[in-house]
């Protein structure tokens, strides 16, 4: 029998609730065998992992760390393979070091990866020619290619989505800790940065990056600064209600965690009042992030955030804003004061990809490197202004060297958009825009 809490809270009290984004399975039987397989199958990450995140976030509410999450927009399970991890792996840690040397403040690392495989759509159906099929909704659920075999959903990928998560993450630990001088081996990613990128900005930004990691190594001997650096945290969008109730498990201190994951975030898409999104993560003991659009009421925001963490706690609520750069002057400032005149603890992280999405003229979803840059910048100028600030980073990137946002000194322009673009659903920045991303912000008075 399922546990519930005096609240009428269990882990699968989320289906008494409407399920936006819901996945229409053939067979429930088959889906109810995997549930109950995934039931048994070891947790991923440990509540006590779980619980040092949690303090850190708070740290990070108090001005005292920031914390950089990035990755990409939907995993594939062909990217478990040791190449694409290690390069993932140090994208992130090398983009810390700039974020670090530019805010001053120690860093935590939160990759989205290791379960970022369930995709929301805005078109849950997709058609091609005379043939309408379900859209893609991630390798959690079905294949991208365009066939009705393939896009029908199977239960069967989320046990296969359990099994990459966590040789992902085997690997990862490995990585961190036993290869830590290739992890800051970057030449691969410089010299094929450098034959596509031209200008001096980029050399600039990764000369920075070298600096920063001697200053680094100076300060806090080898030993010790791999030690910080060691600390990588996992997160993906908790959308996927029967595969996060699955992992989600009672910690000895009674507790419930969800431990598939370290940071689970519900998305803009499933953030709606009373629904099972919001019902599953009430719940649960990790930090939780929720994403927050440009039509949210701040009243609405507040009341959320208080019935989310009733007790106001540290380190529990972190708002990821995505308004896009024309919107974010327009929202943002009464949502701060919103909640500030109630009084709750959050961490704010601007996440300024999802709000910039386009599509160009020869059909490509993209982002144009100016308007991202642009949001973040007033994410930073904004909060200042409101005596609150920023203290996360939420970006869309990757380590291969791919033209999925145009702009920037690596200038790509509208019509190459076809010649490296490898995204499953939403476009990147490869790790020179990253890199020029946090390079260009003018943070000098942000406290
Ligand atoms: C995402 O992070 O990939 C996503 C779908 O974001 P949002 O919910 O903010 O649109
Ligand atoms: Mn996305």
């Amino acid at each position: 029998m399922v546990k519930r809490n005096a609240d009428g809270w269990s882990p699968d009290s989320w289906k008494s609730k409407p399920v936006s984004q819901q996945i229409k399975y053939g067979d429930p039987q088959a889906l109810q065998q995997v549930v109950a397989k995934l039931c048994q199958l070891p947790p991923l990450v440990s509540s006590s992992e779980v619980d040092t995140l949690r303090e850190h976030i708070a740290e990070a509410q108090r001005g005292e760390r920031f914390i950089v999450q990035g990755g990409d927009c939907a995993e594939s399970f062909s990217d478990c393979n040791a190449d694409a991890i290690s390069r993932k792996v140090r994208s992130l840690l090398s983009l810390s070091l700039l974020i670090s040397q530019k805010t001053q403040k120690p860093i935590t690392r939160v990759g989205r990866i290791a379960g970022q495989y369930a995709k929301p759509r805005s078109a849950l159906t997709e058609t091609q020619g005379d043939t309408t099929l379900t859209s893609y909704r991630g390798d959690l659920v079905n294949h991208v290619h365009f066939s009705e075999s393939a896009r029908a959903p199977d239960p069967a990928r989320m046990l296969e989505g359990y099994s990459y998560a966590s040789l992902t993450l085997n690997y990862i630990r490995s990585l961190l800790e036993s290869e830590m001088d290739q992890l800051f081996n970057l030449e691969d990613e410089v010299s094929s940065l450098k034959s596509l990128a031209s200008k001096k900005e980029l050399h600039k930004s990764l000369r920075n990056f070298q600096d920063a990691l001697s200053i680094f190594h100076q300060f806090n001997g080898k030993q010790a600064a791999h030690k910080n650096l060691t600390e990588f945290y996992t997160s993906h969008e908790a959308l996927h209600l029967h595969y996060e109730q699955a992992l989600t498990r009672q910690a000895i201190n009674g507790r419930w965690y969800n431990l598939s994951t370290h940071f689970p975030w519900v998305g803009m898409r499933t953030v709606q009042s009373e629904s099972a999104h919001l019902e599953y993560l009430r719940g649960i003991a990790n930090p939780i992030a929720i994403k927050v659009g440009p039509t949210v009421n701040p009243q609405d925001l507040v009341e959320l955030c208080q019935w989310l963490n009733p007790n106001n706690e540290d380190g529990r609520l972190t708002l990821i804003q995505r308004f896009g750069h024309r919107e974010i002057g327009k929202t943002l400032p009464a949502m701060i004061e919103a909640l500030q005149k109630a009084n709750i603890k959050v961490l704010w992280s601007c996440d300024p990809m999802h709000g910039n999405t386009e599509l160009s003229a020869n059909g490509f979803k993209t982002r144009d490197f100016a308007h991202v840059l642009s949001e973040l910048q007033q994410a930073f100028d904004i909060h200042k202004e409101y005596d609150s600030f920023l203290g996360a980073v939420h970006l869309e990137m990757t380590g291969e060297a791919v033209m999925e946002c145009v702009g920037s000194s690596y200038s790509v322009e509208p019509k190459e958009l076809g010649e490296a673009y490898t995204s499953l659903v939403d476009p990147r920045l490869n790790l020179s825009q990253a890199f020029e991303l946090i390079d260009s912000l003018e943070l000098n008075s942000v406290k």
